[in-house]
């Protein structure tokens, strides 16, 4: 089924719902959904909607999470569960509040991306998409960051345990995929590269180059970590200058990126200045990356994204357009039907136009660096970190 694509959505993942004033809404995969159907994508014989999205059992969940972990999220899903009494599972704060059936909720959103890997590992996608997951903050033993379950996590270890042997993930999102890391950071088997907004002024205050992997795994995981304020150029700079040299030498049978739009320059939770462009770039280079070097094995995830309207829908639909190779071109205007639903049911105005109008070309790093310039001299500081852990030159090319 070359070029098909699993899309996993039901209105049971919904259910994964912190309350209205919290920033991960559901309306976010909500909006993002309708645009692709508005758009026509869900029309196009190659895209399947899957409703496969069990409630993992313990097991399978445990194979990233620590038991007690998981009983305390149970016991916080209950209708009379005091807020605070899992506190030191990460669960009732301002970030991660308790809420009823939040265990099914959450496992929920695991088992959509466990049916995607799988879709894609037994040959029945091409490619598959659960924008509802991405939960990439979650803990094997403590929730954080808005996650309960690390689904990425999740689905990689159902990977493994199906006889993978290297499988990469991915992570654009604006904040360090803190969990995903910590899941494998000795396991050699899974290569993680996350691209994020510095450390120094970011949570989770992780995902500095220096975090390399454990004593067998080292240079195994990735950390691009950018000044903020750094925009599409710089961004996708740094990208390039890492990901792929590293994907082609690892070579990776599967590959799992979650795609938080958080460092749009619209996002009111971080500090970056990439556009609706840039992050579509990056999409399109994670697909092409997956069929040159993972025979086109490739779950993507959502992620991040806390403008619900300006940015989400536009980012998320651009990612199931992608996968299911039939790209939305960024000049093309926004369905009237989009906008109206938008005003309809957010009382905003909706953009106009898939593009914020950005053309970036992200200077090679090949012609060069400046050792001067901020975002170089990060992305040199990971290259260094890395690259001769996976037997290729950091400085191959020279400054200038
Ligand atoms: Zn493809
Ligand atoms: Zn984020």
């Amino acid at each position: 089924m070359t070029g098909a694509a699993t899309i996993l959505w039901n209105e049971q993942l919904r259910q994964y719902d912190f309350g209205p004033d919290h920033p991960l809404s559901p309306i976010r995969v909500q909006l993002a959904m309708r645009l692709v159907e508005d758009y026509g994508l869900l029309d196009h014989p190659q895209v399947t909607i899957s409703a496969d999205t069990p409630i993992l059992d313990d097991a399978t969940l445990e194979r990233v999470h620590r038991p007690d972990y998981v009983a305390a999220v149970k016991r916080a899903s209950q209708p009379d569960a005091d807020a605070n009494a899992e506190a030191r599972y990460g669960l009732g704060t301002a970030d991660t509040p308790i809420f009823e059936n939040m265990h099914a909720a959450s496992a929920r959103i695991a088992g959509a991306s466990l049916t995607g890997a799988r879709e894609v590992l037994e040959g029945r996608a091409r490619h598959s998409v659960n924008l509802s997951g991405g939960l990439h903050h979650a803990m094997p033993d403590r929730a954080s960051g808005f996650c309960v379950y690390n689904d990425a996590a999740v689905a990689i270890a159902w990977l493994l345990d199906q006889g993978l042997e290297r499988v990469v993930y991915i992570d654009v999102d604006v904040h360090h995929g803190d969990g995903v890391q910590a899941a494998f950071w000795d396991d050699p088997r899974v290569m993680t590269i996350s691209i994020h907004e510095s450390p120094a002024t970011l949570f989770p205050g992780t995902g500095w180059p220096t975090e390399i992997g454990g004593p067998t795994a080292l240079g195994s995981k990735v950390n691009i970590a950018l000044p903020a304020g750094t925009g599409d150029q710089g961004w996708l700079r740094g990208l390039h200058a890492v990901a792929p040299a590293l994907i082609e030498s690892f070579k990776p049978q599967f590959i799992v990126s979650q795609h938080g739009c958080d460092g749009h320059f619209e996002d009111p939770l971080a500090s970056m200045a990439l556009s609706i462009d840039g992050l579509r770039m990056a999409a399109e280079a994670i697909h092409a990356w997956s069929h040159r070097y993972a025979g086109g094995k490739w779950l993507a995830l959502g992620g991040g994204g806390y403008e619900w309207v300006d940015v989400v829908p536009r980012a998320w639909a651009n990612v199931i357009a992608i996968a299911s190779g039939e790209p939305i071109n960024p000049k093309t205007e926004i369905p009237d039907s989009f906008r109206e639903y938008v005003k309809e049911s957010m009382g905003r105005v909706a953009p106009y136009r898939m593009t914020d109008g950005y053309e970036p070309w992200p200077k090679a790093w090949d012609l060069g660096y400046n050792p001067a310039d901020p975002v170089d001299s990060a992305i040199n500081a990971t290259r260094n970190a890395v690259f001769p852990y996976n037997g290729l030159v950091p400085d191959s090319f020279g400054g200038f």
